[in-house]
């Protein structure tokens, strides 16, 4: 067998995912719509402005008041390109993640994605890096993506807040609103078919969920975005799968991934696809 044929092999193996091996298929999940037009909420959850809500005001944290280290929403919604946008921002210093971070994790991927994934911010790695899940969570989440047939590069990962909590911890409902436009603008220049919120945070603070990942993951939400419904699939974030490390968790992202790229498919099947910057 081919290497490359393998490794997919035991990436699927390995995921409890046994389709190549003939496994009987899973059964369907009842929230999963496998349609874009259809099981979509009525309304989004919480649609949130398409731009950047005031900063925020940790005590003890008063934000710099020049324009490079506090970008102004003007500033945001002018950045043409993701390039523009990153160069606008990659100063911030509006929340008080900016003073401790090494490097500001802008985000990555094809600029023209239609599958973008949202994690919730930087970790040790990242940070020592300035690019988003290349630690372990990473590592699973390429094989993820692998195991759908998609590479990395062929989606777009970026972040709730793209500068370190310090110890990792889950960055503050401030935190994540001063860098929220930052990601609405990113998402807006992308513009992709799908995203999949990864863990709790997105999908509280984007788009506006507040029940439980294990209760919400595989049913289909949306976010506003500028003049866009963008529906999103929840999943698992893929340090909780390194924790959970069972077969039932493991397929169920798999699934919901899966679920995610069909939608892709469907709906983007007459939409142009941008080429990179
Ligand atoms: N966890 C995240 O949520 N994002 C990263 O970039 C890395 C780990």
């Amino acid at each position: 067998m081919e290497h490359s044929l393998q490794v997919w092999r035991d990436t699927l193996e390995e995921l409890g995912v046994l389709g190549l091996v003939r496994e009987p298929a899973p059964a369907p999940k009842e929230a999963a719509p496998s349609h874009p037009s259809k099981g979509l909420p009525d309304g989004p959850p919480d649609p949130r402005p398409a731009r950047r809500p005031p900063p925020g005001q940790a005590p003890g944290y008063a934000p710099p008041s020049d324009p490079v280290s506090c970008p102004t929403a003007g500033t945001v919604a002018a950045a043409a390109s993701l390039p523009d946008l990153c160069q606008a921002i990659q100063g911030c210093l509006v929340c008080p993640l900016g003073q401790s971070r090494l490097k500001f994790v802008f985000g990555e991927g094809n600029p023209g994605a239609r599958l973008m994934f949202v994690g919730e911010g930087p970790g040790r790695d990242e940070d020592l890096q300035g690019r988003p899940f290349v630690g372990k969570a990473g590592e699973l989440l390429e094989r993820m993506i692998g195991a759908i047939g998609l590479k990395r590069e062929e989606t777009y990962i970026a972040n709730i807040v793209k500068c370190r909590p310090p110890d990792n911890r889950t960055p503050t409902p401030e935190e994540a609103r001063a860098c929220l436009g930052y990601l609405y603008r990113q998402i807006e220049l992308i513009s992709p078919a799908v995203i999949v919120t990864l863990g709790a945070t997105p999908l509280r603070e984007l788009v506006g969920v507040q029940e439980g990942i294990t209760k919400v993951r595989g049913q289909w939400r949306r976010v506003r975005v500028g003049h866009r419904e963008i529906p999103v699939m929840p999943t698992f974030h893929p340090a909780y799968v390194l924790r959970q490390y069972t077969q039932e968790v493991r397929r169920a992202v798999w699934e919901d991934l899966k679920a995610a790229k069909e939608w892709v498919e469907k709906a983007g099947a007459n939409a142009p696809r941008k080429t990179e910057d």
